[in-house]
């Protein structure tokens, strides 16, 4: 039975080029009642379309492995992103995709042959090489594994590179993928966490709950797999506190320290565009309207004493219950880490090489 936030997907939209592929195979068989549509080579999807009733299977041309944009200026932790598609069909008001990309088609590129070549050439190519890669930048890891199947054929692909590790980056529950796992070590599954008050206010459209994103985190630790989770975007509103002490105490009702390969802590920062999408479509979030400066990536932040407030107290917490060479923070200055952790990635031969570190610690 699919999820809800995929039983409103009322067309299929496929380039001729991938419509006998495995994936429109796939994705048919999951969605007879589906209206399908081919389109020829140059056709496009044409507007005025019910933009998130439409499942777009495209045959994609651009690359598929690409370094994460991070940001300038900043921290940046060097991590490679599988591209697989674009768009998601949940509704998290700062979801930044909304600034990404102009329309809510759902795509998935289903020239899957095409990406296993570019992924094969890159790992035989670099092959001392280590690779942190994860495909959560332009949409949701797991979203669409109900129809597509994607993050288990790509684990079972990587079966073959032990030199990669997989980060899966999700707000929904979808454990399909673990049985394709040769080793737990290679695929480390990821979480959003928030303030409760935010998760059930700003991250809409059937997201998981909280506790239901602990519970298939803690079924993965389980199975030998170590889990990701990610503060972010720490938002303050009156009582964020409480909140976000509130999230810290149920992750270690869930998981141990020795569950975790790495936690992320990122403050809200958007590009000005962004502000404008939620305005626009989220009018009742009010913390876009928060103290913010332009940092030196063009990003609005919270003024630094802010950000640094609301680290601290995350920390804290996160200390208290055993966690500490496992955080950092997304995109942050090196006065913040200093003036938060005590340390500056610079201590330790940078954050790139710390998260690979940190990624293939459990490696077999
Ligand atoms: S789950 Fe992620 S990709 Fe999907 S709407 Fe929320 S923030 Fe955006």
């Amino acid at each position: 039975m699919l999820p809800e936030y995929l039983q409103g997907i009322a067309r299929v939209a496929v380039d001729a080029a991938v419509s006998a592929s495995p994936m429109a195979h796939r994705v048919r068989e999951r969605l007879p009642q589906a209206q399908w549509d081919i389109l020829a080579d140059g056709e496009h999807l044409e507007p005025g379309y019910v933009q998130e009733a439409v499942l777009y299977l495209k045959q994609y041309k651009g690359r598929f492995v690409r370094p994460c944009p991070g940001t300038s200026h900043y921290q940046c932790c060097g991590y490679q992103i599988i591209h697989i598609g674009e768009n998601c069909p949940l509704r998290c008001s700062y979801c930044i995709l909304q600034a990404y990309f102009q329309d809510r088609v759902l795509k998935v590129w289903a020239n899957q042959d095409d990406l296993w070549q570019e992924l094969e050439r890159t790992f035989t190519e670099n092959s001392r090489q280590r690779f942190r890669m994860g495909t959560g930048e332009f949409t949701d890891s797991l979203v669409l594994e109900p129809l597509t199947g994607y993050s288990r054929d790509l684990v079972g692909f990587l079966r073959a590179y032990p030199q990669v590790c997989l980060e899966l980056k999700s707000k929904v529950v979808d454990l399909s993928w673990m049985e394709a796992a040769h080793d737990p070590t290679r695929v480390l599954p990821a979480w959003s966490m928030n303030a409760p008050e935010i998760s059930a206010r700003e991250e809409q459209g059937q997201c998981a709950t909280l506790e239901e994103r602990l519970r298939a985190a803690r079924t993965c630790a389980q199975a030998g797999f170590r889990v990701c989770l990610h503060f972010d975007p720490i938002i303050l509103f009156p009582g964020w506190e409480a909140g976000y002490a509130r999230t810290i105490e149920m992750i270690f009702d869930y998981l141990t320290p020795g569950d975790i390969a790495y936690v992320s802590l990122g403050s809200f920062r958007h590009m000005p565009d962004l502000k404008r999408h939620i305005a626009q479509n989220f009018p009742q979030s009010s913390y876009i309207y928060g103290e913010f400066i332009t940092g030196l990536d063009g990003k609005q932040r919270l003024l630094r004493p802010l950000r640094v407030q609301q680290f601290r107290f995350l920390v804290q917490g996160l200390r208290q219950g055993g966690l500490d060479r496992q955080l950092y923070f997304c995109m942050e200055s090196n006065e913040v880490w200093q003036a938060v952790l005590g340390r500056t990635p610079r201590d330790f031969g940078g954050l790139y090489r710390y998260l690979m570190d940190l990624a293939f610690e459990g490696s077999n």
